[in-house]
């Protein structure tokens, strides 16, 4: 290892149930947590040019680990620098911050656009790179522009330069670095009366059990979990992996679920749905 690797701090064999929300078993090879994003280009850049298979993570809550993570690094962005600007409605933010944090800042200074999202468990980088979304708003509802690194340099994008569509963008082989949003003013108590009313819907249709939240995005026109629940696949168990009897997008991890039996619920959806409704579910979550 060189002088880079010395200064970057790194776990080795590290337990997936304290990286991801679905808390399945097994492990990753090793984790490296940049501290800043010099570290984090420094890190990426090293381990492409050493041909080392490696996933960029977040907060995980998008991830399914697959029994191929064990030869994996990941980079975190978990202890990278917190920065959170405000100026009038423009909010500028690094790629680490949760969601839930940037709402609490920007709510104090009645700027509304975050309270849609805080209750996502996501980062910044993570929401962007999904375009993560909640209560008819998506991420990028709100963004002026972001700086990423990409191909041996750092960039900035206007929002009219990245192509993105329902949880998904095209921000592929590339480190998010930061991004600006633009908010709106709004009485700060119609903000928090909108907070806790999208926390409320929450609570009545999502489990609280671990999870990477919806598991396929909503066909056009369609609900996943609707047309899981048709075919009565809510409840259903294999093993420690089962479909939420609370919503059937959303399959939950009682405790020591594996890799194996979360991806045999997820064929039984697709086989199913295929069957009945001769639709095809895509995956949201991110298998690697
Ligand atoms: C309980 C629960 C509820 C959820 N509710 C919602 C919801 O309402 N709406 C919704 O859209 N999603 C929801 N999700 C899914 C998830 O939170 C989102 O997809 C979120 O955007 C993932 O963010 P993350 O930081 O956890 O990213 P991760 O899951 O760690 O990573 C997701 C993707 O982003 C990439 N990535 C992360 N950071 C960076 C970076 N800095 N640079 C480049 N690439 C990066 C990763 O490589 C990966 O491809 C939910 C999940 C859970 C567990």
């Amino acid at each position: 290892m060189n002088k880079i690797l010395n200064n970057i701090e790194f776990e080795y064999k590290v337990d997936i149930k304290n990286i991801s929300t679905f808390k399945t078993k097994g492990y990753v090879k090793g984790v490296f947590y940049p501290k800043n994003d010099i570290e984090f280009i420094e890190i990426y850049n090293f381990l492409n040019e050493n041909d080392i298979p490696f996933y960029i993570i977040g907060n995980g809550s998008n991830i399914l680990f697959s029994n191929k993570s064990k030869n994996i690094f990941l980079i975190s962005t978990k202890k990278l620098n917190k920065n959170i600007k405000i100026k009038d409605k423009f909010v500028y933010c690094s790629a680490s911050p949760m969601l839930s944090y940037v709402f609490q800042k920007t709510f104090s200074k009645g700027l509304s656009g975050f309270e849609y999202f805080a209750n996502i468990p996501a980062t910044v980088g993570g929401a962007i790179k999904m375009n993560a979304g909640a209560h008819g708003k998506c991420i990028f509802d709100y963004i002026d522009k972001i700086k990423i690194y990409k191909e041996g340099k750092v960039r900035y994008l206007n929002k009219s330069q990245i192509k993105y569509n329902y949880r998904t963008t095209d921000l592929n082989n590339c480190l998010i670095l930061s991004a600006k949003f633009k908010l709106n003013e709004l009485e700060k108590c119609k903000i928090y009366s909108n907070y806790l009313s999208f926390l409320e819907i929450r609570k009545k249709s999502q489990p609280l059990g671990f999870s990477a939240g919806c598991i396929f995005k909503n066909p056009p026109n369609y609900s996943a979990g609707e047309l899981i629940d048709k075919c009565g696949l809510k409840g259903i168990k294999q093993n420690d992996a089962q479909i939420s009897n609370k919503h059937a997008n959303i399959i939950v991890n009682n405790g020591n679920a594996t890799f194996d039996d979360i991806i045999t619920l997820i064929n039984l959806c697709k086989i199913k749905v295929k069957e009945k409704f001769n639709i095809y579910l895509e995956l949201e979550i991110k298998i690697i």
